[in-house]
């Protein structure tokens, strides 16, 4: 039986999905070829292409409403440079709440000015900054609307004019919202799509009339768009495998239905960190992430709690090193009974201790 993946990420991925993409690169298809030594030109997998961007904006309601979906590389990361390699003109504004945004707003700074709206860095980014406003003069706003590393996430996204650009790379397709506010949204698959090596963009069609200097053609988000994310060689088996996830997504329920299991999941957690005294929290309960939930453990109990827990056939919850501590990431795929092992840990241990 697999092991209880509470991985940060690269991440827990459906069973169906794994065993299809592992048949799929000895014999794609039936055609008895592998997927990985076709052409990515060839119909079988143009229609793999094809397939995940139409269910990107599927899942998100934005088909048939003037955007188009990438599949892209280079990771989130490249993506830091490239919004700003495109759309910053003169000056853009950016909030930063960790270190994906600090890592965001560090590549930026090579374009041109930064407003930065506010920061948690304060209080180490256990929380996130409200009541912050933004200029109107700037080219575009950057938000982070999950913050894998500190486990915050945010619930509610500033109503501006100027164009609203997001890293969505650890909550996209985990809850609703109203993605139409969005003018860009990356997203690098291995945190809730699929394996790494692929990064999807779903950009507003709007928003290419404003990129604002010469780019090279890698890029260029035009160049992309034009090519229906087929300028070089796309990642296929990343692709194909964030397909599959779409589609497992798509038969479950789509994103209403995960939606209500990730708020299961996560309330079965953060309960038993309030409840049990041996488990404090780290960031402030409002802005409490559904997918990467942060705690720490009383002192002296860890080596034990540690072996405990790796008894149990649990992986990944391990914090991440700039914060310590623990932290349990439970993506679209985690199952609940995966949180109900952790949380019977948990228990078990304030009894023994
Ligand atoms: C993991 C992560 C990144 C970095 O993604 P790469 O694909 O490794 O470049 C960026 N932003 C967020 C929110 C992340 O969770």
């Amino acid at each position: 039986m697999k092991k209880h993946n509470f991985s940060a990420g690269p991440c827990i991925l459906p069973e169906e999905v794994l065993k299809k993409a592992s048949e799929a690169v000895v014999n794609f298809n039936n055609d008895d070829l592998s997927l990985i030594e076709i052409s990515h030109r060839s119909a079988p997998f143009v229609e793999v292409i094809e397939k995940g961007r139409k269910l990107a904006l599927e899942h998100l309601n934005l088909l048939d409403k003037g955007y188009q979906a990438l599949f892209l590389q280079g990771g989130a990361s490249t993506q830091f440079l490239m919004t700003a390699y495109n759309f910053l003109n003169t000056k853009a504004a950016y909030l930063n709440t960790g270190t994906w945004s600090s890592k965001a707003i560090k590549e930026a700074k090579l374009f041109g000015n930064l407003v930065e709206v506010a920061s948690s860095e304060d209080k180490n980014f256990t929380y996130i900054p409200k009541g912050y406003s933004i200029p109107n003069d700037v080219d575009y706003f950057h938000c982070t609307s999950n913050n894998t590393i500190y486990g915050t996430q945010m619930n509610v996204f500033p109503e501006t004019d100027v164009p609203l650009i997001c890293d969505m790379s650890s909550d996209i397709f985990s809850r609703q919202l109203d993605f139409s506010k969005f003018d860009l949204i990356y997203a690098g698959a291995q945190k809730n799509m699929g394996p790494a090596g692929t990064t999807l963009v779903v950009i507003k069609e709007e928003l290419l009339d404003r990129i604002c200097r010469e780019v090279p053609s890698m890029l260029n988000y035009k160049t992309h768009v034009e090519k229906d994310s087929m300028f070089n060689t796309p990642s296929v088996f990343p692709v194909y495998v964030s397909m599959l996830t779409l589609e497992w997504l798509k038969n479950l329920g789509g994103i209403n239905f995960i939606e209500e299991v990730n708020n299961k999941k996560a309330k079965l957690l953060y309960d038993e960190i309030d409840r049990n005294p041996l488990f404090n929290g780290i960031v402030a309960k409002e802005d409490r992430s559904v997918m990467n939930a942060t705690f720490t453990i009383n002192e002296g109990l860890q080596s034990r709690f540690d072996s405990m827990w790796k008894e149990a056939r649990i992986n990944g919850i391990n914090g991440h090193r700039s914060v310590g501590g623990y932290r349990a990431s439970m993506y679209n795929a985690l199952p609940l009974y995966s949180v109900q092992a952790l949380v019977d840990v948990m228990k078990e241990l304030e009894r023994k201790a």
